[in-house]
């Protein structure tokens, strides 16, 4: 019997250790960085889950825990705590398709023929002001923009690449970020294998970086010849890097595709094998249900950009049929130039609109898909689907919290149809990237905003000297 003493004073011992850590840690709870909590939490999640008084646990970059504010409470001790009670908490919202430093030609020509735009503005416009302090600086105020309207990732095309990649980085933002590749000189590149050589130095510096996906971005089929955009499918094959390319957004593209090709846009596309691998086209306004089939086949994200397609006439996109055809669908803002701002809450409510009056059906695009588009379905169509688009534990820590409590929102009974149909950018208090506040109480904390807007209005300075304001309209006789 003595023998057994021992032992059993030890094991008693034991046992009233681990109940006094046991007891210790439920009052403490398992610690982590960050509980944004207090908030209706919609999830995105694929059962679609709304959370009434919900929270979102965060450690470091990613989401540990999604739930009941009081379930998280006595689970978790945060580091630090956001209480965003009359607030949604939502992913932070997926720009598909941008050309950030064209917020420096933002209202410069408007209420123009595409290619009197184009010709007469934005091209000398750029061909003149174009250069790596200009990228700089309209990518500062792009990012300002959208920390402010809760974009946390968008997908870019442009020239100088490197220094959109340095300023998002900066910024603490998420970028799939293409280096142009067109066929005539531009400022960053005098022929497209120059073009190719620079993407391909931007890729390897970038590869691998946790916030930045560096890709290849040939501007459209009827910018770039054919052996450039084979050359492309290879060069981000080796790297196992996305392309970007612009397609079907007018119908004179198709024109010239099957004029020169027979073919549609997105079969010439598929004949080079261009599609076979990681892939986003923009705006798909002029598809026919082959080339969605395709487009479905090969996985491609197209990306729609009702504002800038709606404000230079390019057309409707067929958003419903492409969910329809099983394609990976996402939503974007398309450049400043063109569509004014980067509010992706202005992008969900004008496609939601767009769809019903197009179809003369008001059951097309309901407000859940169309945040969709901005949210879960976007990520997919940019491949970073186990990444960021909803909120589940596990993914990036990618959460802004929309304010819900002024008269505009006043009551709110459903918080999808406030987001969509409801909400501004200008409505978003907090923005987080990986774990980290960009924005926190609507005070942005990774840009000086005085420098930011001070440094965009002296580039406009020089835009403005560059090209000279449209003459005033005639007046009629
Ligand atoms: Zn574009």
């Amino acid at each position: 019997m003595r023998a057994l003493r021992v032992p059993l004073l030890v094991l008693l011992f034991a046992a009233a250790t681990t109940l006094l850590v046991w007891s210790v840690r439920g009052q403490a709870g398992t610690p982590v960085s960050l509980v944004v909590t207090g908030g209706t939490v919609v999830t995105m999640n694929a059962a679609g889950d709304v959370i009434s008084d919900g929270a979102v646990a965060i450690d470091h970059d990613k989401i540990v825990d999604v739930g009941p504010a009081a379930d998280l409470a006595a689970k978790y001790q945060p580091t630090d705590r956001l209480d965003v009670r009359g607030q949604v908490i939502l992913p932070g919202l997926i720009n598909g398709h941008t050309h950030a430093p064209m917020v420096l030609y933002r209202g410069l020509a408007d209420d123009l023929a595409l290619m009197d735009w184009l010709q007469h503005y934005i091209f000398p416009a750029e061909a003149k002001t174009v250069s790596p302090d200009f990228v700089r600086v309209g990518t500062r105020l792009a990012a300002l923009e959208m920390i402010e309207s809760g974009t946390t990732t968008f997908a870019d095309m442009y020239y100088f690449e490197d220094d959109v990649a340095e300023v998002t980085k900066e910024a603490g933002l998420r970028g799939v970020l293409g280096q142009s590749v067109i066929q005539f000189p531009v400022a960053d590149a005098k022929t497209p294998a120059d073009a190719l050589v620079r993407a391909e130095a931007f890729i390897k510096k970038w590869k691998g970086d946790p916030l930045i996906t560096p890709a290849i971005a040939p501007h459209a089929p009827y910018t770039v010849d054919a052996d450039t955009l084979k050359a492309v499918r290879k060069l981000a094959d080796q790297y196992g890097v996305p392309v970007l390319i612009h397609l079907a957004e007018t119908r004179d593209e198709v024109k010239t595709i099957d004029e020169q090709h027979h073919m549609s846009p997105t079969q010439f596309l598929d004949s080079l094998g261009f599609w076979n691998g990681r892939a986003l086209a923009a705006h798909g306004i002029w598809l026919d249900d082959a080339d969605m089939k395709t487009l479905a086949k090969r996985g491609v994200g197209v990306v729609h950009n009702p504002e800038s397609n709606m404000k230079l006439a390019s057309g409707i996109a067929a958003v419903p049929k492409w969910i329809a055809a099983g394609m990976k669908a996402g939503l974007g803002t398309d450049g400043a130039a063109s569509s004014n701002d980067l509010d992706m809450f202005e992008a969900m409510r004008v496609a939601a609109l767009l769809q019903k009056v197009a179809t003369m059906d008001p059951r097309a695009l309901p407000a859940r898909q169309a945040l969709e588009l901005a949210t879960r379905r976007g990520a997919d169509a940019l491949g970073m689907s186990a990444d960021i688009g909803s909120l589940e534990p596990g993914k990036q820590a990618d959460v802004i919290t929309v304010s819900m409590d002024d008269a505009r929102q006043t009551p709110m009974y459903d918080a999808i149809s406030h987001l969509v149909y409801v909400s501004h950018g200008d409505d978003v208090r907090n923005t987080i990237v990986a774990g980290k506040f960009l924005m926190r109480d609507h005070q942005v904390l990774t840009l000086n905003k005085a420098d930011v807007l001070r440094d965009a209005r002296a580039m406009a300075s020089r835009v403005r000297a560059a090209v000279q304001p449209a003459p005033p309209a005639k007046e009629k006789q």
